[in-house]
């Protein structure tokens, strides 16, 4: 498994649940940046590719105490044993040297393991030929190729964007990227700013001064697969839906 080198960058993302209004925007932005074809028939969610798909979550409590939280997840990005890697048995995803997992299309078998493994439910599995409405063939993002029928796709961080930036970058006879040069279709989409993309090992990013707000999070930390996404709230409810056990219930227990 090919693993983050110790090289400059590492990237990741920050989602600010107090500032999502569940728009959907994020979830449509990554359609259309990825050529991801939806389906007119909706009904069987498990059969719709959504790299970015929106959860809501309550407090299950009656009114006036009712709280909703919308809570958009894309791929993980995980850094620690990533799942998806380790099962692949024709290296059809992999993790590059900073820290975006990929999937290669061509090489991909449809064996599922990598869906198998996720703990996120991440990865969709294409069960029909992608369908465009007629036309919109002609607007498909050239720089990504169209997940055909029978392979697994998946969030790339829009891998294709930071090849784009590196590009500008070269041009102008620059080697490092400035921050917000390369962020994701789903970052620049948000109309509150709720989701902050950018490169955690630098530390005068905003995602690596978020990461460390006593309001951060992550889905399933437990597991140790060290997911690149954050998340930020200040409900107590909230972290606890994201299976977490919070620090003053440790110290509960321990009393
Ligand atoms: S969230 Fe799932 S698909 Fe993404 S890196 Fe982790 S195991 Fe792989
Ligand atoms: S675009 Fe922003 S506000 Fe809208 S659902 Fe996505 S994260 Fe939430």
């Amino acid at each position: 498994m090919k693993k983050s080198s110790g090289g400059k960058e590492l990237y990741g993302m920050v989602i600010d649940l107090d500032k999502c209004i569940g728009c959907g925007a994020c979830a449509v932005a990554c359609m259309a940046e990825n050529n991801l074809a939806f389906r007119y028939d909706e009904t069987d969610k498990l059969k719709s590719a959504t790299w970015m798909r929106l959860y809501r979550l309550s407090n299950g409590q009656p009114y006036p105490r009712t709280r909703v939280v919308y809570l958009p997840r894309p791929c993980m990005h995980c850094q620690h044993h990533t799942p998806c890697v380790s099962v692949c048995p024709v290296t059809a995803t992999q993790m590059d040297e900073k820290g975006i997992v990929s999937q290669i299309y061509s090489r991909c078998i449809g064996c599922r393991y990598c869906m198998a493994a996720c703990p996120y439910h991440v990865r969709y599995f294409n069960w029909w030929d992608p369908v465009f409405p007629k036309g919109l063939e002609n607007y498909l993002n050239p720089d990504i190729s169209v997940a055909m029928r029978g392979v697994v796709s998946k969030c790339t961080f829009c891998n294709h964007r930071y090849q784009r930036a590196k590009d500008r970058a070269y041009m102008e006879d620059r080697r490092d990227l400035k921050e917000s040069e390369y962020i994701t279709a789903c970052t620049e989409a948000c109309p509150t700013k709720a989701i902050a993309f950018g490169n955690l090992k630098d530390p005068q990013s905003q995602v690596a001064k978020l990461k460390k707000s006593p309001k951060a999070f992550r889905l399933l930390e437990k597991l140790g697969s060290e997911p690149k996404v954050y998340y930020l709230s200040t409900q107590d409810w909230v972290r606890r839906q994201g299976d977490n056990v919070l620090k003053e219930e440790v110290a509960r227990k321990a009393s």
